[in-house]
């Protein structure tokens, strides 16, 4: 079967309300698809009016695993898909590594998110050091499980994996399409085969300097789904031709 193509632009801590209208004006994406964004959550209302004309979804680039009450500086997720989000991340490596956010912190951001009605993007992936000890897949299957455990079957269709090689993300090495793609055809047989996932159903986004350059030869790869894009999804030119490549092979 074939699953339908997606791009997600996650702008990190970037973008002023001028950059953003900017934006908005300037994308041309001239086709349907799976658009989504995830800015700073200050600049979610802003992006939710923009990309209603453009046909981009909005989600955030984090939330509290907790849905309401005495927890500062949080962002609900009932409260983000009250507001009109779609999605949000959870377990980006920049959040695993300087935040400190543990598998049991992830797995319950999951669980709640999920319950409140957002889909979510789980992220996983290894370091440098992990994959030249030829530990890429032990990794992988670590952070599945343990991220993963127990959720409910009601919720597992809206759960999106994306796969981010720690060592790709903002560095401008990309992973190579073989590398790319061994790991998600492993990220599909593991939850599909041990984990009680619809295989086929799953969408796997890859991570790490995807650009206009080498998203064709991605996305052709039977098992990638996607990007997960972060600096070229900051100009609009860039992020169009990403959308228009994705809308191209779905
Ligand atoms: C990311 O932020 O998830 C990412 C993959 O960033 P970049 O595209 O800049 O490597």
């Amino acid at each position: 079967m074939s699953r339908s193509k997606y791009m997600v632009g996650n702008w990190k801590m970037n973008q002023s309300v001028k950059e953003i209208k900017e934006f908005f004006d300037q994308v041309e994406i001239g086709s349907s698809g799976n658009f989504w964004l995830a800015p700073q959550s200050i600049h979610i209302g802003l992006c939710l009016q923009g990309g209603q004309a453009k046909g981009i979804q909005v989600g955030a680039q984090n939330c509290s695993d907790k849905v309401e009450g005495a927890y500062t500086g949080e962002l609900s997720p009932t409260a983000l898909l009250d507001f009109g989000c779609k999605f949000t991340l959870v377990g980006h490596s920049e959040r695993r590594s300087i935040n400190k956010e543990r598998n049991s912190l992830l797995r319950s951001k999951t669980l709640v998110a999920l319950a409140a009605g957002l889909k979510v993007i789980f992220c996983v992936g290894e370091t440098l050091e992990e994959r030249e000890m030829g530990m890429t897949e032990a990794v992988i299957r670590y952070q599945l499980e343990a991220g993963l455990l127990g959720l409910p079957e009601s919720d597992k269709k809206n759960l999106i994996i994306a796969y981010e090689p720690v060592w790709a993300i903002g560095t401008g090495k990309t992973a190579s399409a073989e590398q790319a793609e061994k790991a998600h055809s492993f990220i599909r047989t593991h939850l599909g085969e041990n984990m009680g996932y619809d295989g086929e159903q799953l969408i796997i986004l890859y991570g790490g300097s995807v650009k206009p350059s080498n998203v064709e030869e991605l996305l052709s790869c039977p098992n990638i789904d996607g990007g997960l894009v972060g600096g070229a999804s900051l100009k609009p030119a860039d992020y169009s031709s990403l959308c228009r490549a994705a809308a191209k092979q779905s």
